[in-house]
């Protein structure tokens, strides 16, 4: 059956263990540079409140490799979430033990404790029994709202829920699966996907999902530099994937087969390097053996631009360019504010860097559902089970 979530569970009085993705950047100075992940969250640590349960959050922060580091204390965390809730927030000193099982003891309905990062223990990454269980015990209700971490079986994730009856996902995990669900059903049509950045091996997965669903894939990056060198094109310094040529040609002819149209560049914008002062924009398929390519041309940009003006359904993962050095942000920006134009029909931006370029445009608060997934992401829309959704059904 599929998963519940927090609002279907009785929590009153109950202790609710809610797995969050708490692994923010910090200052040099120990403090929390971007709270977004925390925000993201405090919908289902407010409802947890509201309704009187007993509330123990637990995360994981950076790669402290299964020992105690204070480096990677979730001390700042804790008080960050102090100021955005305005209430005490205690701070096991472990993630399990009898400190922490002090903590969670102590609490009162309505109250909030922490444990320490889940990864001081080595258990957790090993997705070990003991530690499972020994996290089930400060469970009646658990809840994952860590959707970041959805594609690992991890104790957290998916080991601890063998030994809790009630489980369930949080808000921010339910809004994740509920737009990314819509992409993988009876979209509106057409259906366009945007597919850039760097890695295609990250990707590959994803496009070839794609094929059965999108009625047009537009591709940008160092995606289209490994597509265009696979057709044949000069592409100079460009960077792009050389072992994969095979992969993309045998890509573009399925894509035939199906019936789905593969817009790629047209032009390119290119320079010697990305400290570049200014681009100048070449043909695609004849980048100047001294330039690489660093951003989709201006008639590309217009021709994505029209595509996306027809959509009713768009899913956009990775940028068009390197988009962080202003001469090649303007294809990235671009695709940015055509996705944002999309006035009638679904839109989901997925991918750290892309979701980063929406910001950049100014257009965030204009996408239907922006995912923050990573790797979860790419393999929900891949159709992979991701385990720690799996663990949630029952
Ligand atoms: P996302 O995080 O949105 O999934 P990726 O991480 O796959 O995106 O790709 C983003 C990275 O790709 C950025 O660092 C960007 O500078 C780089 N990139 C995009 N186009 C090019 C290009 N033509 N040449 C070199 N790097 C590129
Ligand atoms: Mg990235």
């Amino acid at each position: 059956m599929a998963a519940k979530t927090i609002a279907d569970l009785d929590i009153q009085g109950r202790r609710v263990f809610i797995r969050v993705d708490f692994d923010v950047p910090l200052t040099p100075a120990g403090g929390v540079s971007d709270a977004t992940r925390i925000h993201e969250s405090l919908p289902t640590i407010r409802h947890a409140i509201e309704h009187g349960g007993r509330v123990v959050l637990a995360s994981h922060l950076g790669r402290p490799k299964g020992k105690p580091n204070p480096a990677f204390s979730l001390m700042p965390v804790a008080a960050c979430l102090v100021e955005l809730l305005d209430r005490d927030v205690v701070l096991a000193d472990e993630p399990v033990g009898d400190g922490a099982r002090k903590v969670v003891a102590d609490l009162r309905d309505g109250s909030v404790a922490m444990l320490e990062n889940l990864r001081f223990a080595a258990g957790e990454e090993a997705n070990d029994e003991t530690f499972s269980r020994a996290l089930a015990g400060y469970a009646d209700v658990y809840i994952n709202d860590a959707f970041t971490t959805a594609h690992l079986a991890h104790a957290s994730t998916a080991g601890m829920t063998r030994f809790v009856s009630a489980r369930g996902m949080g808000l921010k995990m339910e809004r994740e699966v509920r737009f990314l669900s819509q992409l993988g059903g009876d979209v509106a049509r057409p259906f366009v996907a945007v597919v850039g950045g760097a890695n295609l091996s990250d990707k590959m997965g994803l496009l070839e999902s794609l094929l059965g669903r999108a009625d047009a894939i537009f591709v940008g990056g160092v995606l289209a530099n490994t597509f265009l060198k696979a057709q044949g094109g000069s592409l100079g310094t460009s960077r792009l994937d050389a072992e994969k040529l095979a992969w993309a040609r045998a890509f573009l002819a399925s894509a035939q087969d199906a019936q789905v149209e593969i817009l790629l560049p047209r032009d390119l914008m290119a320079a010697s390097g990305r400290d570049a002062p200014a681009g100048q924009v070449v043909p695609a398929m004849k980048v100047p053996d001294d330039l690489a390519a660093l951003d989709i041309g201006p008639e590309t940009a217009q021709r994505f631009t029209e595509g996306l003006a027809h959509a009713r359904t768009v899913f956009w993962d990775g940028p068009m360019g390197v988009f962080d050095s202003a001469p090649f942000a303007a294809g990235t920006l671009a695709v940015a504010k055509a996705v944002a134009a999309v006035k009638f029909g679904l839109t989901v931006v997925g991918g750290p860097d892309s979701v980063a370029a929406l910001g950049r445009a100014g257009v965030s608060d204009r996408i239907t559902h922006i995912s923050t997934g990573g790797y979860a992401t790419l393999e929900f829309i891949e159709g992979k089970k991701l385990p720690g959704l799996a663990a949630l059904e029952s």
